[in-house]
């Protein structure tokens, strides 16, 4: 059994990097779990000197280790103050796939990938819900799934199904509508994007969802697809290309909703009408999120989209761009370590508030979830809005 240990992470040369580490300790105050516990077995560097031992022995990573790894947002923090330029989210994530071969994922990773190989969502529920979340806009949508079309609308499990989180999907729908754009949704043929197997190591089993949503969109004459969700775009623009090679992606774009607006700005295709001055809710502290800001590298079209709303006033919290602290919900820390989670959410919650601002912005279903139990934890008075809600209301479109 233990010849395997560690097989991949040799294969990718990432064992030597516990050697590499300087335990200069950087890591350590940016990692939101290790301010968390103010354990260093807990920070970045800690969990490197534990693992030194591991992978030169070759032993099996043990659970209480296991738990340890997944007390961790993969908000990318570490790997970006890194002083010896350590690819820590890829190795966590290697670390992830050791777990699973152990047998050690958390209930909760385990309950996700049976849910996505029986259901192709990650709630175990039935595919012909898929398309709940457009009742509010199925004026809009019905003649709309499965048609061929040069724009899709990727709206990704937890906007199709958790009810709380429909609306970002129907102001994106509503903005195409006032754009006129002609645009095509997936319907039951939109699966999971497969990013809970990239944050828990395993590519693999992820590749035939890649083939699935790929075929299905060339088959419709796609060229580009939209997202509100950082995780799916994510997945679409890197990790299937990295499964599946160049080829596979070759002819699609894959646009964040702020890209995509930013683009409609340029091209001189809106025209925010609605003046915010007059509002109390025009001081917008903007949130990056980790898998939007430090994944991709994405931070300049939210904040060209809000600076161009009439008498919107923007924010920036201490940490921000590519130093921005985690919503608390990344890497599925939200399923493993609920209280934890929503701690983290709290804390970014409090930055937000310390910046004078009245509203906290983000774009993102899990930081919107994030933000929403950080709020109710902390008994703020500060609101959150995904950022397709602001265009819309600078659109002066209900
Ligand atoms: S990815 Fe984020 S939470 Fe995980 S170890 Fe690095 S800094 Fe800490
Ligand atoms: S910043 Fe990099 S080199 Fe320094 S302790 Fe952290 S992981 Fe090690």
């Amino acid at each position: 059994m233990g010849s395997k240990n560690f097989e991949k992470l040799r294969e990718e040369a990432l064992d030597t990097e516990t050697l590499i580490c300087a335990r200069c300790g950087f890591c350590t105050f940016v990692c939101p779990a290790y301010n968390d516990t103010l354990w260093d077995s807990q920070s970045p560097r800690g969990k490197l000197y534990q693992l030194r031992e591991l992978v030169k022995e070759n032993k099996p990573i043990p659970a209480d280790f296991a738990d340890r790894i997944f007390k961790c947002t993969l908000c990318g923090a570490c790997q970006e103050i890194c002083q010896t330029n350590i690819p820590l989210l890829r190795f966590w994530q290697q670390i992830r796939y050791e777990i699973n071969q152990v047998g050690e994922w958390p209930e909760i990773v385990k309950f996700l990938d049976i849910s996505i190989q029986n259901s192709k969502n990650i709630m175990d529920l039935d595919q012909e819900d898929r398309l709940l979340w457009t009742d509010m806009v199925d004026d809009l949508t019905e003649d709309r799934v499965g048609v061929p079309a040069k724009v899709a609308y990727f709206a990704g499990c937890n906007i199709s199904f958790k009810g709380t989180l429909a609306s970002i999907g129907e102001n994106t729908i509503k903005l195409f509508n006032h754009l006129g754009i002609e645009f095509t949704i997936l319907g039951e043929e939109e699966y999971c994007c497969g990013n809970p197997y990239f944050v828990g190591g395993e590519w693999d089993k992820a590749k035939e969802l890649a083939e699935h949503h790929l075929s299905e969109l060339r088959r419709l004459g796609v060229e580009t697809v939209v997202f509100n969700c950082p995780g799916c775009l994510r997945a679409f623009a890197e990790e299937y290309e990295h499964m599946l090679g160049h080829e596979a992606v070759a002819g699609f774009e894959f646009l964040s909703y702020s890209q995509f607006v930013a683009r409609m700005l340029k091209e001189g295709k809106l025209n925010f009408t609605s003046h915010f001055a007059s509002r109390n809710d025009n001081v917008v502290a903007w949130h990056d999120p980790c898998e939007l800001g430090r994944h991709q590298n994405i931070y300049d079209d939210a904040r060209e989209v809000l600076n161009a709303i009439p008498g919107l006033e923007l924010r920036e919290m201490k940490h921000t761009g590519k130093k921005a602290d985690c919503c608390g919900g990344g890497g599925l820390l939200k399923g493993t370590n609920p209280l934890m989670s929503v701690r983290i959410s709290a804390r970014r919650v409090e930055a937000a508030e310390k910046t004078g601002a009245t509203v906290m912005a983000s774009e993102c279903p899990s930081c919107t979830m994030s933000f929403m139990d950080g709020i109710e934890q902390k008994e703020s008075e500060i609101k959150f809005k995904d950022l397709s809600q602001i265009v819309l209301e600078a659109l002066g479109i209900e």
